[in-house]
């Protein structure tokens, strides 16, 4: 049966008081799970064990993995949030309500699917540590597919490969992102997968002798040239993203060269380049294939040199070299740098830094959109591709959506920078504000001391981060408050609701559904869950009539589950 050092194995360095209070949560939860059963027939307890040593296998800190042992014990009232709390302190039970908050695999059509994607955005933006324990839940749920019954495979695994591995790849979790696409792929794309699998398989027999040799001909010459070598490995790459290169190549895997890449792992950086070096000097590169995420990383923070060569027999290889950090990082992405973070000092809470400035966006944005349908196709596609990376001069990475401005590239520097920003030069020649930015640009801002914001900055920027801040400024320094949607004319007034209501299922969506029948947006929608038995839902809107507001308010109280309603009008 599952026992808690499979657990603890891999992090047996911590305090005993924290290894202790594991092994509390593991038993709380084997209690908690007792009664229940996966669909495979296995006990339930099972499930939370194998996502708790993800975790720790990856050095996740301590409280995430409790909360991930946890994470299901209150889907089915076998325990409380005021039980955990009271157990396992603060920390675990935020992590845990965030997790629990997402809901547990039951999808019941896309509306309920959206809604829950919502929620974890927004817990997301507050704790990063919540969609962890949602990769490790999910990746443990898709390793055990093949018992779900046959109607819901299907949904659970494109979901996976449409949500949870682009999430993965933002984090720069790479080992997930792989682990998941390949679990999903067999599911949603089974024919593929089967042929995939097939067409590697004989290249992959060919190839292993071959290897052997390139990799003590390489050894030996790193050596040779006294390059700290930290290991050299070779490994397949992952099924899903050689069936993806497959489809670019005509299917043709002749036509693929790097189905199994090389890869060289040194001490420093020094070691990186002059192992390159060292490779071309045995054999020639292929042209265009050289590519240095080491001086150039990618946008999710991946580093690594990669090149091609025809190599021993004038067989095409790839290798890729990089350091024991740089791989720790492609590996393992964000958590990597939590690792090192904690390995020094206790940290206190993940909060969200520059480097995810698009999870608080994101939170902000969400905020704006309610209509289902179209938050989906905007995760897909403006969150994951519609972005472009530009340079600051000293080479640092700002993400931004498309059709960003010089303006927002400031603000998302620093907000003194925007505030004083007079001008933009972009590779090198002078642009104006209204500017487009592109991928790959250099962008470099010129400021003034006595520069302001003024009113019209706020049509020229594109993220709601810029705006925010430029509307702060604005209404702190100047007096001049910007409502947040600007309307056609002044006659506008805008309303908030304070709805009292049942936590339900689909709640929101009745209410966002009365905004939608009557054509009207919604400028502003929180919730807050703090009273658990008073959960508050708070709308703001605008409209011209009076007769509109009340209609509005008179519907949602019909709303099963609203227990009461308050309308305020809002006056500048
Ligand atoms: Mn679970």
């Amino acid at each position: 049966m599952v026992d808690v050092n499979e657990i603890l194995a891999p992090i047996r360095q911590r305090d005993q008081k924290e290894l202790d209070d594991i092994k509390e949560a593991f038993l709380f939860a084997k209690e908690a799970h007792k009664d229940q059963k996966r669909y495979s027939g296995d006990p339930y307890f099972i499930h939370p064990v194998a996502a708790a040593k993800m975790l720790a296998d990856i050095q996740m800190d301590t409280p995430t993995i409790i909360a991930t042992l946890l994470h299901d014990v209150c889907e089915d009232g076998h325990a409380t949030p005021a039980e955990i709390k009271k157990k396992f302190g603060d920390e675990v039970a935020f992590l845990v309500e965030g997790v629990t908050k997402l809901g547990t695999v039951k999808y019941k059509g896309i509306e309920r699917h959206v809604e829950n994607l919502r929620k974890m955005f927004l817990s997301m933006a507050e704790d990063i540590r919540v969609i962890i324990i949602k990769l490790a839940d999910r990746t443990n749920n898709m390793q055990t597919l093949d018992s779900v019954p046959e109607h819901k495979r299907q949904r659970i695994a494109l979901e996976t490969l449409e949500v949870y591995v682009p999430l993965a790849d933002r984090l720069g979790m790479g080992s997930f992102k792989g682990m998941l696409e390949d679990l999903a792929f067999k599911y949603v794309y089974p024919e593929d997968y089967a042929w995939t699998k097939a067409q590697l398989t004989g290249a992959k027999h060919a190839k292993e002798g071959y290897l052997t040799k390139v990799k003590e001909k390489i050894l030996d010459e790193l050596t040779k040239n006294n390059i700290n070598v930290v290991k050299i490995d070779s490994r397949v790459k992952n099924l899903y993203s050689i069936y993806k290169k497959l489809l670019q190549k005509d299917r043709d895997i002749e036509r693929i060269y790097d189905t199994i890449a090389v890869r060289i792992i040194t001490k420093n950086i020094e070691d990186c380049y002059s192992a390159l070096g060292i490779i071309h000097r045995l054999w020639k590169p292929v042209p265009g294939k050289i590519k240095d995420y080491i001086a150039l990383p990618k946008p999710n923070g991946y580093q690594s040199i990669h090149t091609t060569v025809f190599c021993i027999d004038g067989k095409i290889t790839e290798f890729q070299i990089r350091t024991e950090k740089m791989h720790e990082e492609a590996e393992n992405g964000i958590v990597a740098h939590w690792a090192y973070a904690m390995s020094g000092k206790r940290k206190e809470g993940v909060k969200v830094n520059k480097d995810l400035s698009w999870v608080s966006e994101l939170r902000d944005w969400q905020k704006e959109h309610i209509g289902t349908q179209e938050f989906l196709d905007s995760l897909k596609i403006d969150i994951f591709k519609d972005r472009i990376f530009v340079f600051t001069p000293k080479g640092d990475v700002i993400d931004l959506p498309e059709g960003a401005t010089p303006l927002d590239f400031a603000y998302s520097i620093h907000s003194d920078i925007g505030n004083k920003c007079t001008g933009a030069r972009v590779n090198a020649k002078m642009v104006s504000l209204d500017y487009k930015l592109k991928n790959g640009e250099i962008c470099e801002i010129i400021t003034a001391k006595n520069k302001k914001p003024s009113r019209d900055w706020l049509e020229l920027v594109k993220t709601s981060y810029a705006k925010s801040r430029i509307r702060s400024y604005l209404k702190k320094e100047l007096g001049i408050e910007v409502p947040i949607m600007q309307s056609g004319t002044n006659q506008t007034k805008h309303f908030e609701l304070n709805i009292v209501v049942s936590d339900r299922v689909g709640m929101l969506k009745d209410i966002l559904a009365v905004f939608n029948t009557e054509k009207i947006n919604i400028n502003d929608i929180h919730t807050d869950m703090r009273d658990r038995q008073k959960p508050l839902i708070i709308l703001v809107f605008p409209t011209k009539s009076n007769l509109v507001a009340d209609k509005v308010a008179q519907k949602i109280e019909k709303i099963k589950g609203v227990k009461s309603l308050e309308k305020t009008l809002l006056r500048n």
